[in-house]
């Protein structure tokens, strides 16, 4: 119910100066939040005269994000003949983070801090994507020349209806981590109010391709085994993904720790295996279904 009437707020969400900013950051996964946030934006830079000021950045998770996740991020990117970047985090995927800071908690003699991400501990998200992408914010403002600090805007697809902790996040808030003397970082969230229909919507209005997991039942995209996920989206993933998730249910059992707090990797994968594998499919169903809602 909360949830719901921020959602619905009668104040319009906060518009920054786009004509102000020297840089446009469009962060994209290509999941549907992404898209319809980068169509979105596109609209709004082409009408301030500065869609030439937009780069559309990528963080390429490697193995643990779906399969043509990278390709279909430049495709959606491209549609709008925007520069494409890819990111990655240099030291090693997710898995590797992982059993790194997890060997390096146990040489500390720490053996209780949880070895997996969660919510209330996101260095996943910091580690694959918030650092790799302030890289190459500092080479994009390198590249401007400015004689004073660039202004630079961070765009991100969030939105308040996937969880209680986005839903108390600003539109617009200041990044001081990020900012520094020669760059001011403003995170803006454009489409942190819209509505599911809304965000299909958008990707209906835009024409630009989705990921087939969404017709394969999943809700969201970026890690295929994303510690935040629910349990059903985790076992139909696991039933897309066998492979992977074996690879992460050998992690688990290397780590010692469960997954997620009271539901492990084995009991995901055991009742994947139950129910048998699936493939993907794109058939358009997630696109109809969710504006015939
Ligand atoms: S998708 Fe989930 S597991 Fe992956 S980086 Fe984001 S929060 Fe972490």
């Amino acid at each position: 119910m909360t949830l719901q009437m921020e959602l619905f707020t009668p104040e319009p969400p906060p518009l920054p100066d786009l004509a102000e900013t020297d840089l446009l950051i469009a962060n994209s996964s290509a999941g549907k939040d992404s898209q319809a946030m980068l169509h979105h934006l596109v609209q709004l830079a082409d009408m301030a005269g500065v869609l030439d000021r937009v780069h559309v950045v990528h963080c390429d998770l490697g193995d643990v994000e779906w399969p043509g996740t990278r390709e279909l991020a430049e495709a959606q990117a491209r549609h709008y003949g925007l520069p494409f970047h890819v990111v990655h985090r240099p030291q090693g995927d997710l898995l590797t983070q992982i059993a790194d800071r997890h060997r390096d908690l146990r040489a500390r003699g720490d053996t209780t801090t949880p070895a997996w991400p969660s919510s209330s501990a996101r260095y996943c998200t910091s580690g694959q994507k918030r650092g790799p992408v302030r890289v190459l914010i500092t080479k994009l403002v390198t590249r401007l020349d400015l004689a004073r600090p660039a202004r630079v805007l961070n765009c991100l697809g969030l939105r308040a209806a996937e969880s209680a902790a986005r839903a108390r996040r600003p539109d617009i808030a200041l990044d001081e981590g990020g900012s520094s003397g020669r760059r001011t970082i403003t995170t803006w969230l454009p489409i942190l109010r819209w509505s599911d229909r809304q965000v299909w919507q958008a990707i209906a209005d835009a024409g630009t391709p989705y990921h087939p997991a969404y017709d394969s039942g999943m809700r969201r995209l970026s890690c295929t085994f994303c510690v935040l996920a629910d349990e059903t989206s985790l076992i139909t993933a696991a039933r897309l993904r066998p492979q992977l998730a074996e690879r992460y249910l050998a992690l688990e059992e290397e780590l010692g720790h469960t997954f997620k707090h009271g539901l492990s990797m084995a009991q995901i994968v055991a009742r994947a295996r139950r129910l048998g594998p699936l493939p993907l499919r794109a058939d358009g169903s997630a696109l109809r279904m969710a504006l015939a809602a």
